[in-house]
């Protein structure tokens, strides 16, 4: 879980009730507001709080319609929203609920009320993160999955074709793995999975750069906006560094794996005649022809 404190949003038009808000929540939380009503969307748009506290009632446009603005966009969909009243209407609360909203305050506020009923909606945001990162991470290793990965690179590739960017693929395989297992034993091996993982995120520098477990003993790599030299490098300097990596075994003997890889660099055409899925099985019949002449290389897709 991030040290980061959690956001919370107030879009209100009284200082007053900033204020307020801003006493009882500010030290759990980074706080900010908007008292522009208009710009609301907006501003949830650009800071992505993790809760968004609206009031209802505001001059230009009311927070029903904010909430519909928010509910429409697809970056702030899901962000809860909690509506602050000093309406007890009843079928205000419903129409709320019915717009999205998670949850009701009242106004005037009582400051326990709203710590709680903050803090409960955090916990539910917190344990829904924490659960969509184990979704997406590899027990063993601790980076990506492939489902992780597919997400990914799916939109990377949708990206590349729009913009009509260059996309490497990446993919390793470790070499006479069977023989290592076979000879050290399986905790070993999985000692090793862990290592080469290593290497490999720790050989990635640019953000948008990503790796993950594509299989058993197999690492998958994107790159996305990167030409076939510089995928080549990212790939030669983990070859070479998983090369020159030494695995301390519990026996206390030193050994050591190497990788072939296989690569493949295109800019997607816009009518789609080349698939991803063609991207991944050139990459594989690259890692394989670098099995062929030897191993402990990279080779690169025609
Ligand atoms: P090549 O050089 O052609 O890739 O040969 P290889 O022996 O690496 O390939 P093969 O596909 O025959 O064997 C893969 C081995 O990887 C077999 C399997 O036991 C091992 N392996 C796969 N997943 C894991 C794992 O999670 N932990 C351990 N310890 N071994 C694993
Ligand atoms: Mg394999
Ligand atoms: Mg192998």
């Amino acid at each position: 879980m991030s040290e980061q404190k959690n956001s919370v949003l107030i879009i209100d038009d009284e200082l007053e009730n900033i204020k307020a808000l801003r006493f009882i929540l500010g030290k759990d939380y980074t706080v900010y507001a908007e008292r522009v009503s208009k710009n609301a969307p907006d501003t949830v748009k650009r800071l992505l709080p993790d809760i968004v506290l609206l009031d209802v009632i505001m001059p230009d446009i009311d927070g029903f319609e904010i909430i519909g603005h928010l509910k429409a966009e697809k970056t702030t969909k899901d962000i809860p929203v909690i509506f602050v009243t000093g309406r007890t209407d009843s079928d205000d609360e419903v129409k709320g609920f019915s717009l999205g909203a998670v949850d009701y305050i009242n106004k005037p506020f009582s400051a326990p009320v709203v710590k709680m009923r903050i803090a409960h909606q955090m916990r539910i945001i917190n344990q829904m993160r924490e659960i969509q990162n184990l979704s997406a991470t590899d027990t063993l290793t601790g980076i990506g999955n492939r489902r992780f990965f597919n997400t990914l690179i799916n939109q990377e590739w949708e990206g590349a074709k729009r913009q009509q960017a260059y996309i490497c693929f990446i993919l390793f395989d470790i070499d006479n793995f069977k023989i290592f297992n076979d000879t050290y034993g399986h905790i070993s091996g999985d000692k090793a999975l862990k290592a080469v993982s290593e290497v490999i995120t720790s050989s990635l520098t640019r953000a948008t750069d990503k790796a993950a477990r594509w299989g058993g003993e197999e690492f998958a790599i994107v790159l996305p906006n990167t030409p076939l030299d510089g995928a080549w490098r990212v790939a030669e300097n983990i070859r070479e560094a998983i090369e020159k990596m030494e695995i301390r075994l519990d026996d206390g003997n030193v050994v050591g794996v190497t990788v072939s890889g296989g690569i493949r660099c295109i800019i997607p055409d816009r009518a789609g005649e080349y698939s991803l899925e063609d991207m991944f099985t050139d990459a594989d019949e690259a890692m394989y022809k670098a099995k062929r002449s030897g191993k402990n290389r990279v080779c690169v897709a025609e």
